[in-house]
């Protein structure tokens, strides 16, 4: 039989964070510790879901909540994210604005897909988070990365932004805080943004997956300070519950003159075609939300910690120069090319990967606006965090000039 051939649709995929794990792995194989810092997973290191959620996810399978819930989640569940939302953000949303997904990645697939037709556009943040690049080219629209400005701490360039937009474009993604950048944007960039959107009456997208992962600043949601144009919000457990292994997430629509009643109505759809998210997961989300967050508190002291190391070490380091990250758990330092050995900033990793057993992910991975970059995660304890940037302190002075 002859080889079975992939669409041309899917050959457009690819997720830089996870592509660079094969030569990794390949180390591992031979016997070789790797440093990782390359993946935004939290629970991966000393970071867990809060044990009242856990129980209750445990406790919904027993008790036979192992059924399919409504395609747009659970009531309770989809009552408690709107008490979570109105008192973070102040939003005017009943449950009716609320749907539950398989994590933040279904509602985007989900949202785009019910968005564009081929050869629609969505402005997506530069540097951007994959998917949104990935799953807009998969269903044949195309995502147009709008400039975010590195020397002024990674905030959108709203002159690139009017510029690109066209009568094809169908929305404007925010992802803040940011991955890969880790900026966090302030009110006065977000209301400009939501006055671009109004001006050409298309939707705005915010992804808050790391809405209470900040630093110094609280976040702000373009959904609290919106009065007209509307805003899709996305969030989930992944980040801020740490609990990316249960795919558990959401999206609410604040949407003050009712222009999204058509899309919502094909959102949701598309959401009863895929039947439903998973009900226990659904149990354990509810008590999460409603359940204590102190823990947070301690995770964030750590996490400040771990950043302001790493932004110190590699602040430190020549040929590389980088911005201090507000929000989130990455830090996005641009390199030195030029005074290296590589052709780009994939050979650089993948250099330092071989060389010094530390991974992190390229740059150009996020998109063009990435190029001459890398990716890191502050994730990792102190010590582990020390040796890796001991590494490519080392590492550098080796390479370069
Ligand atoms: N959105 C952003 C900006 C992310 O960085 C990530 C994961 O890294 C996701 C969404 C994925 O979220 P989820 O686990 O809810 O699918």
């Amino acid at each position: 039989m002859r080889k079975v051939a992939p669409s041309k649709r899917a050959s457009s995929v690819e997720y830089a964070i996870r592509d660079v794990v094969i030569p990794a792995r390949e180390l591992e194989k031979k016997g070789i510790k790797v440093i990782k810092l390359n993946i935004g997973d939290p629970v991966k290191f000393d970071f867990d879901a809060p044990e009242h959620a856990k129980e209750a996810y445990c406790t919904a399978i027993r008790e036979g909540h192992n059924y399919y819930s409504d395609s747009e989640g659970i009531e309770d569940l989809r009552k408690a994210i709107v008490e979570r939302e109105r008192k973070k953000n102040n939003v005017d949303i009943t449950s009716n604005d609320v749907f539950v997904t398989a994590a933040v990645t279904e509602a985007l697939q989900i949202t785009i897909g019910a968005l564009t037709n081929p050869g629609d556009q969505i402005l997506v943040p530069g540097p951007s988070y994959p998917p949104y690049i990935s799953f807009t080219k998969f269903l044949l629209a195309e995502p147009v990365e709008y400039r975010t400005v590195e020397d002024e701490g990674w905030i959108p360039d709203l002159d690139d932004m009017r510029k690109k937009i066209t009568d094809k474009t169908r929305a404007i993604v925010v992802i803040n805080p940011n991955n890969p950048t880790g900026a966090l944007y302030d009110e006065k960039i977000l209301r400009e943004i939501l006055d671009i959107a109004g001006e050409h009456e298309i939707p705005v997208i915010s992804d808050e997956i790391y809405d209470m992962i900040t630093y110094e600043k609280k976040h702000i949601s373009p959904g609290s300070l919106t009065k007209d144009v509307p805003v899709i919000v996305f969030n989930g457990m992944s980040k801020v519950y740490f609990a990316t292994g249960w795919r558990l997430g959401y999206m609410y629509f604040v949407d003050p003159e009712n222009t999204l009643e058509n899309l919502r109505d094909a959102i949701g759809r598309l959401l009863r075609v895929r039947l439903c998210p998973s009900t226990p997961a659904q149990f354990a989300a509810l008590e999460a939300l409603r359940g204590p967050m102190d823990y947070l508190n301690e995770y964030l002291k750590k996490l400040r910690r771990r950043r302001d190391l790493m932004y110190r070490r590699l602040s430190e380091i020549e040929n590389i120069s980088v911005q201090k990250p507000e929000g989130a758990f990455y830090i996005f330092p641009r390199v030195k090319i030029e005074n290296g050995p590589w052709k780009d900033d994939k050979e650089f990793v993948l250099d330092f990967l071989r060389s010094k057993h530390v991974l992190v992910v390229h740059g150009s991975g996020f998109g063009r606006y990435g190029i001459n970059h890398f990716r890191a995660v502050y994730l990792p304890q102190e010590e582990i965090i020390e040796e890796a940037m001991n590494r490519l302190e080392e590492f550098m002075k080796e390479r370069t000039r």
